[in-house]
């Protein structure tokens, strides 16, 4: 459940302090120590699992509710016109804390956070063989 040498568990157990938003019994918001923006803030599971792959799925719907009510706070305190909830799993997706986590980011207009760039695939029939790729995987 709590993993002893984990950053994030640490700040669940009250070891390492933080600028706390929400907490349900699930769910802790707080922060991000180094924002993007600021006001971009954290919510993490309290149940210690390293990534998305570890998460028990049913408390998908404590971390969406917390998202939602966490996100809109953010978005009316920092007047921000939008919000980014993103979460990086592994080391090569920018992961460096291995405990689960959204990070919510507040964004406006032409603030220069421009999302990465798509390109299209080579044709349909590589888009195809993808789709078909991943799904026999489900
Ligand atoms: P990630 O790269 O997705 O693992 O994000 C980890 C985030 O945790 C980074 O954005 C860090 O700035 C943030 N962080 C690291 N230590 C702390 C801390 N003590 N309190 C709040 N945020 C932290
Ligand atoms: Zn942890």
């Amino acid at each position: 459940m709590i993993d002893k040498d984990c950053l994030f568990c640490k700040i669940l157990r009250g070891e390492i302090p933080c600028a706390k938003i929400y907490e349900t019994a699930a769910v802790l918001a707080f922060l991000d120590i180094a924002p993007i923006r600021p006001g971009h803030a954290l919510v993490i599971p309290k149940v210690h699992a390293p990534s998305l792959w570890e998460l028990p799925a049913d408390i998908g719907g404590d971390l969406v509710a917390a998202l939602q009510v966490v996100g809109r706070a953010v978005r009316e305190a920092t007047g921000a016109t939008g919000i980014n909830v993103v979460m990086n799993n592994g080391a090569s997706a920018g992961q460096l804390v291995l405990h689960a986590h959204f990070h919510v980011i507040p964004r406006v207009e032409g603030d220069g956070l421009s999302p990465w760039q798509g390109a299209p695939y080579a044709d349909t029939m590589a888009m195809t063989r993808m789709a078909e790729s991943i799904r026999i995987r489900i």
